[in-house]
């Protein structure tokens, strides 16, 4: 009887342990994702909307959301 309760404990603090390491892992990555997802968002040169980086159109170190507000900025 008490063996069982032994291994009924261990077998709860084993879950318990894999639980926790399983949510911090989870919130882990959860923020590297979104860490990353910001840090590729870009804001336009004319109108300062944010663009993800891969959308963004570059010219030198410059980045704008559309090839109008690209040529609208080279035209002044
Ligand atoms: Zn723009």
């Amino acid at each position: 009887m008490i063996r069982n309760l032994v291994l009924l404990i261990v077998v709860a603090l084993g879950a318990w342990f894999v639980l926790r390491e399983v949510r911090r892992y989870r919130e882990r990555r959860d923020r590297e994702s979104e860490t990353k997802r910001f840090a590729q968002m870009v804001a336009c040169d004319h109108c300062g909307m944010h663009i993800p980086e891969s959308q963004a159109i570059r010219v030198d170190k410059r980045a704008y959301c559309s090839e109008a507000h690209r040529r609208a900025a080279e035209n002044g």
